[in-house]
């Protein structure tokens, strides 16, 4: 057991996770903004680094616990919490190099919770429901393996944020198969899914792995854009996906996509407003003929 044990709440017979958490967490004070700079996302400084310390040293082991929850809202009991947070750096520090970039930390634990589930469940000490718990919410979606519509939502928000905080770049393109509904209608639903699934691969294939791409329902997906340098990078990506769509083939047929891409200003509040302009974007590129690229006017 590490830190300072004689401040590390002890535990209750009969006490449930839930009970510990209300007991021991107080969940406002650690922010996922304040863990990301302690797990290297970005300059930690003087203020959140003493602070941080003193948490570390009041809390003991029981700090892993709040590091996690604050990351991923769920419970996990400081023993396990300590292990996780250890293989979640490990996971981070990997991706980083492999990428050769700074892989940040709610990116890489849902990496790592999404590709280690079965290493979940041979943890004993969490409880059965919790194991159901992670696979119901899972953030991904079953068919393509891209992010959901939920955690879409989730992740552009904390970008969002990020975009005002620390003036980094922030595009998004948002996706649509032209057409798609024919390719059903004539050839069934189980080539439909094969497109789907194949151009979610090509549109991973096109953009940087910090990327974030996201199936929002139907033949409807998103790219984030975290760090882009402007309108020109975000315009550049999303003609990239759109001119290798179309090497897709069905019946003979090329499949082809309208793009509309909106890049995060001032007045940007939510990732509804992001949101919202990428698809008035799209309605465009789809009005004025499909098979192109519309960007958002409002810079
Ligand atoms: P547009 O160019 O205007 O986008 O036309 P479209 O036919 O692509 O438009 P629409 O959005 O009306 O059609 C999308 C179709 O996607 C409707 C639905 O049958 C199909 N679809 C939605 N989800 C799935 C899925 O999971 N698998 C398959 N195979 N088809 C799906
Ligand atoms: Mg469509």
């Amino acid at each position: 057991m590490s830190g300072n044990d004689q401040n590390t709440p002890k535990y209750s017979q009969g006490e449930t996770d839930v009970d510990r958490l209300r007991r021991t967490t107080t969940p406002d004070v650690m922010s996922v903004e304040l863990v990301s700079a302690f797990s290297g996302d970005r300059d930690i400084t003087r203020a959140e680094s003493a602070f941080i310390g003193i948490q570390k040293d009041k809390r003991g082991i029981v700090f892993y616990s709040d590091l996690l929850y604050a990351v991923t809202h769920h419970y996990f009991a400081p023993e396990i919490a300590e292990t996780l947070w250890g293989k979640i750096l490990s996971h981070k520090h990997m991706m980083s190099q492999r990428l050769g970039r700074n892989v940040r930390i709610v990116v890489a634990t849902i990496d790592y919770f999404s590709n280690i589930t079965s290493e979940l469940k041979s943890l004993t000490l969490i409880s059965e429901t919790y194991v159901t718990e992670i696979a119901t919410l899972s953030m991904r979606d079953g068919m393509t393996g891209l992010f959901n519509h939920s955690s879409c939502y989730e992740l552009l928000k904390l970008e969002v944020k990020n975009y005002h905080r620390y003036k980094t770049g922030l595009s998004l393109i948002m996706l649509d198969i032209d057409d798609f509904k024919s390719v059903n209608d004539k050839y069934g639903h189980q080539e439909g899914d094969r497109i789907l699934i194949e151009f979610a691969k090509t549109m991973g294939d096109q953009v940087r792995d910090t990327d974030i791409c996201c199936r929002l329902g139907g033949d409807e997906f998103i790219t984030i854009l975290p760090f882009t340098s402007g309108p020109g990078e975000a315009l550049e990506i999303a003609e990239r996906i759109r001119a290798k769509a179309t090497s897709i083939t069905y019946g003979g047929q090329r499949i082809t996509i309208s793009t509309g891409v909106a890049v995060c200003n001032q007045s940007t509040n939510s990732p509804q407003d992001l949101i919202k302009r990428a698809d008035r974007a799209l309605y465009r590129a789809k009005h004025n003929g499909k098979n192109q690229v519309i960007m958002d006017a409002n810079l």
